[in-house]
């Protein structure tokens, strides 16, 4: 049976603001084996680290374009071994190399992307690597059929241009708060850009946009997502920006809630 499959990425030199992200993975295992809380999901399965989601740990990353070659190669070795990736940024760069991996296996794939902010620019600043543009690169290569974004609200005339080109389905912040919500055929890839969520709920990240989804909202369309669920990143979290640590313990219910649900959508029944 496929097995949900942790992954750290400890990396954030494609970050365009503020860097911090690389430090998230240690900082969400520690979140996940607190004894604040316990290590089931919502739906009653124990997400136990090492038992029912196992961990290869973390990829050692230069800071540099290489890491995206190794994060390749790391998501690909992860499959082989019958894996389902749930991997940890660092910065939402690290997208485009683990679809890189994952999408020439899953002809079809939809991704949902959770985040604040398109990252459809064709290049910022003059990097196409940018966290800022890791679904326009996944577009332009294929690598997946369909990508519905979530929680925008950072959205402007170049990165429109771009939805619009590559066919985008763009539920932002207005259309959520009328009620509209995404429709969803597996097979999918959830890609969590923490800072999605309200900075209310999640201050530790590096771009902090008002007007966010709540940890609610996010968590229950976790539990409603069509199977199969057949991998997930959760990004951009800065442990730095995180004082009083509201924001770590959302990431590990945010990677519980991802875990079970790769398992209920993966059983055969
Ligand atoms: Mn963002
Ligand atoms: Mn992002």
């Amino acid at each position: 049976m496929p097995q949900p499959t942790l992954i750290g990425l400890p990396y954030d030199a494609s970050s365009s603001y503020r860097r911090g992200a690389a430090l998230a993975p240690p900082a969400i295992r520690e979140a996940l084996n607190c004894p604040s809380t316990n290590s089931w999901s919502e739906s009653l399965r124990e997400i136990r680290l090492g038992d029912a989601l196992r961990d290869v740990g973390d990829l050692d990353l230069p800071p540099t374009g290489e890491a995206r070659a190794r994060i390749e190669d790391g998501i690909r070795r992860l499959l082989e071994a019958g894996g389902v990736p749930l991997a940890l940024g660092g910065d939402h760069s690290v997208t485009y190399p683990i679809l890189k991996a994952l999408g020439p296996h899953h002809p079809g794939l939809t991704i949902l992307h959770i985040d604040a902010h398109p990252d459809l620019y064709q290049d910022f600043e003059g990097d196409p690597f940018s966290h800022a543009c890791p679904f326009a690169r996944i577009l332009e290569d294929g690598l997946a059929q369909r990508l519905v974004q979530v929680g925008i609200r950072g959205m402007n005339g170049h990165q429109k241009a771009q939805a619009e080109r590559f066919g985008v389905e763009v539920i932002d912040m207005r259309a959520w708060a009328e009620g509209i919500r995404p429709v969803l055929q597996g097979p999918l890839y959830v890609s969590i850009d923490v800072d999605g969520v309200d900075p209310a709920f999640a201050p530790g990240v590096s771009h902090r946009e008002p007007g966010g989804l709540s940890s609610r909202e996010v968590i229950t369309l976790l539990q409603r997502l069509p199977g199969p669920l057949v991998g997930a990143d959760v990004v951009e979290f800065n442990p730095g920006q995180d004082p009083i640590g509201l924001t770590a313990p959302l990431c590990a219910r945010l990677v519980k809630e991802l875990a079970s649900r790769m398992l209920e959508t993966t059983e055969r029944p």
